[in-house]
């Protein structure tokens, strides 16, 4: 099943992908304190994202109830360390990959648990903005900071690199399935 989900990964577009333990994940409740200091905008707009996602204790409790995790990224080129919009796409086309392979990973994982990168960013603004309830709650994504992962601890020891050089920007997801 493992290797099952990691070429999943691959086949949907992911430029990267590795099986770990869920053991192996690092979790860190800072995350919440990054979140909480707002550089997405998501904090406290979006129904996915801290402090509206969940309790994180909770969340991340929930990542540790599935025993398997497939971390995959995408890469994508920058202009220069100044092109925000290009890591705008790029976090877009993370979360649209996460949402497939979630979708075709129904058809084989009774359960599993997908998280994207950042905010949801299925609405444009979420229902959050104006508090009113989700309407898409079965396209909505989790983001792995409001589950308390710490990407980078994780994927350190791994074949994926952080960080992909000058002018790029990397994006992360996480499948978790037992
Ligand atoms: S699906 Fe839309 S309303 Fe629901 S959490 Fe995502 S962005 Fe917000």
């Amino acid at each position: 099943m493992n290797a099952r989900v990691t070429a999943l990964a691959r086949d949907c577009g992911a430029d990267g992908a590795v099986v770990l333990k869920t053991s192996a994940v690092v979790q860190n409740r800072a995350c919440l304190d990054m979140c909480s200091q707002n550089a997405c905008g998501a904090y406290g707009n979006c129904w996915m994202c801290p402090p509206d996602a969940g309790d994180i204790e909770t969340l991340m409790g929930l990542v540790r109830s599935y025993r398997y995790a497939v971390v995959f990224q995408i890469v994508r080129g920058l202009e220069d360390c100044f092109d925000i919009e290009s890591m705008g796409k790029a976090g877009e086309e993370l979360n649209l990959l996460a949402r497939r392979i979630r979708r075709e990973a129904s058809a084989f994982l009774s359960e599993c648990l997908v998280l994207g990168a950042g905010g949801c960013r299925v609405c444009k603004p979420c229902a959050k903005v104006q508090n009113r309830p989700c309407p898409y709650p079965t396209e909505a994504l989790l983001s792995l900071e409001a589950c308390g992962v710490d990407v980078y601890q994780t994927v350190k020891n791994t074949s994926l690199k952080y960080n992909n050089g000058p002018n790029t920007v990397t994006f992360f997801g996480m499948v978790l399935f037992n």
